[in-house]
């Protein structure tokens, strides 16, 4: 087995008690896992005691209980008693593991930290370009067996993820909005392109196709988007931000943080002049906030990372580059909309409402497949400011 991770994976410590929105605090239901269970429920002394009154159990899972949305564990400092009096070997697999998390794909496994934590957050969004890069390290673990794993697919669809970081990172260097969503609207013209000739089972096409795109590293299929923009005749912006914001007003809400920030991008975008001139504001943003455009490019490619290769099972490329760009989209509008906000405030908000809700994710994985708000064509017409649609 071989280990794949973004090099500032290592660099993930938990700051416990300085952190300001501790995980501990979250509202999320924390499974345990069987063995910890047990060891819970056997555990002598106060510590025993305390974990037993807090232990439930639904549907046959087991959950620590959280009586005001924090876990019964932690301490008025902000500490996990557990970890205190009984040392982190105690954890159970969520909590010792959060925020990071792991996927298997044949003999390969891929671990990053997600954006749900606000140190992880911090650390993806501020790495350089080199340490988005990612690295191989050989692992004692056994293969993963899984009926729906394809070792041919599985290399073509990581090829495809390498060759559009490759992308990504050379927008990353040169820096800016222009250059990052122009690479992502070309990704999604490739990956539309790939998914066609996969659906026709037609990999002669696919591999030609891929090959083209790792020789020039995205050089013909931008060139192929410049060729096929055309002016565009009606306002969509307007539209096309009210589908957005009605696709996640939609997701079942984590509490009021994410209430009132819908609110709020409602109001600024339903009101003049950002309805009238949207793409305006939207380029005029991009070039006040220019210094904001690296984080945004660590973000696509933290997004890449993550979720690209789930086609390998799902066998949806095109899905997971809409995903993408929708995101990208989505973190710019809420960043807008709240001037005097932090980014990293809104990638750890957002990442909290839908990333790390499953129900949240599956819902816009079925919306990005049967495009009820988010087409190909809108998001490349939305990435290159509403002035252009494509032909
Ligand atoms: S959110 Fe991250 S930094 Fe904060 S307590 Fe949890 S793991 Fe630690």
């Amino acid at each position: 087995m071989k280990l794949v991770t973004p090099l500032y994976y290592k660099k993930f410590k938990c700051i416990g008690g300085a952190c300001r929105d501790n995980c501990c605090r979250g509202q999320w239901l924390v499974g345990l896992d069987d063995e910890t269970a047990e060891k819970y429920r056997r555990m002598p002394g106060k510590l025993g005691e305390k974990l037993r009154a807090a232990l439930i159990s639904e549907d046959g899972e087991v959950y620590l209980k959280r009586p005001d949305g924090a876990c019964p564990l932690l301490d008025a400092d902000g500490l996990c008693e557990v970890v205190k009096e009984a040392g982190p070997g105690a954890l159970g697999v969520v909590c010792d593991q959060f925020p990071r998390f792991s996927e298997y794909f044949g003999d390969r496994k891929e671990s990053g930290i997600g954006l749900a934590c606000e140190e992880a957050a911090r650390i993806v969004l501020g790495a350089s370009p080199d340490e988005a890069r990612l690295i191989e390290a050989p692992l004692q673990e056994d293969s993963y067996e899984d009926d729906e794993y394809d070792a041919e697919w599985d290399g073509r669809v990581s090829r495809v993820r390498k060759v559009f970081d490759v992308m990504l990172e050379a927008a990353d260097r040169e820096g800016g909005f222009n250059g990052l969503f122009q690479t992502l609207a070309a990704q999604l013209l490739a990956a539309a392109d790939l998914q066609m000739a996969a659906n026709k089972n037609d990999f002669k096409a696919f591999d030609a196709k891929l090959q083209a795109l790792e020789q020039d590293r995205g050089e013909g299929v931008r060139r192929e988007l410049a060729g096929r923009l055309r002016p565009l005749r009606t306002n969509a912006a307007a539209s096309r931000n009210g589908a957005i914001l009605e696709l996640f007003s939609h997701l079942e809400s984590i509490g009021p943080e994410w209430d009132d920030c819908l609110k709020k991008m409602r109001s600024y975008y339903g009101t003049e002049p950002r309805v009238s001139h949207f793409p305006q504001m939207a380029e005029a943003f991009e070039t006040a906030h220019g210094d904001l455009a690296p984080a945004f490019a660590r973000y696509a490619r933290y997004l890449l990372f993550r979720y690209f290769d789930g086609a390998v099972y799902d066998h949806d490329l095109l899905g997971k580059s809409k995903m993408t760009a929708l995101f990208c989209l989505t973190l710019e509008m809420m960043v807008m909309a709240e001037p005097e906000g932090c980014l990293m405030d809104a990638v750890h908000l957002f990442s909290r409402q839908v990333e790390y809700d499953e129900e949240n994710m599956e819902q816009i994985a079925e919306d990005l497949t049967f495009e009820r708000c988010a087409r190909t064509d809108g998001l490349i017409c939305a990435l290159t400011h509403y002035t252009m649609q494509i032909g």
